[in-house]
């Protein structure tokens, strides 16, 4: 978790997970869980929770990682799982992999598809956070990332509570109600 440590005393500190995408602490997670259309973002097909060819067979690595963009693989490059992947990895499966075995590997990529859109809207809130905020506004935008940080997580199931996807749920609406203070920063 890292200290986010608001310029406004009167809310508390905020303690947010990694947001920044480690790969070395990840079990490739999203090479494996998300399918791929053959579209000009990625050259192959690829169902759900299937191994990307790709990938190295002896350990996480992409064995085209090179050369992503010129072997049609741009989709990867712009793709971040928001430090979702290390999370799942690290802390909600202890450092186990799918490769170790491979039973986990459902309940893993399960884990990185539920995580990653709330490591997404952290980030998108940390930004607002930046943003001339009055006060309520600034709060709610705290409320709203103590409850998606999910800090004392130690399963899957403390991500899929009902606070937590509501939530997760009305972030855009809340975004869409920062216009405002967007205009008036530049
Ligand atoms: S091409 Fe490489 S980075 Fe992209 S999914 Fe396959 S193994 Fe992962």
């Amino acid at each position: 978790m890292t200290d986010l440590h608001l310029p406004n005393s009167q809310l508390p500190d905020l303690h947010l997970p990694e947001l920044d995408a480690d790969c070395s602490r990840c079990a490739a997670l999203c090479c494996v869980a998300y399918p791929f259309a053959e579209t000009e973002d990625f050259a192959i097909l690829k169902d759900t929770d299937t191994p990307c060819p790709n990938l190295s067979e002896t350990c996480f690595d992409c064995r085209i990682h090179q050369g992503l963009s010129q072997q049609g693989f741009g989709g990867c490059v712009a793709y971040s799982c928001a430090g979702a992947g290390q999370r799942v990895t690290q802390h909600l499966f202890d450092g186990e992999t799918w490769r170790d075995d491979p039973d986990l590997l459902q309940h893993m990529t399960h884990a990185l598809r539920v995580v990653r859109p709330i490591h997404e809207a952290l980030l998108i809130l940390r930004e607002a956070l930046l943003l001339p905020l009055p006060d309520p506004v600034r709060q709610h935008c705290a409320g709203l990332i103590n409850t998606l940080a999910v800090a004392d997580a130690t399963s899957i199931w403390d991500f899929e509570e009902g606070e937590v996807q509501d939530a997760l749920a009305s972030v855009p609406e809340f975004v869409a109600t920062l216009a405002p203070y967007v205009a008036h920063r530049r």
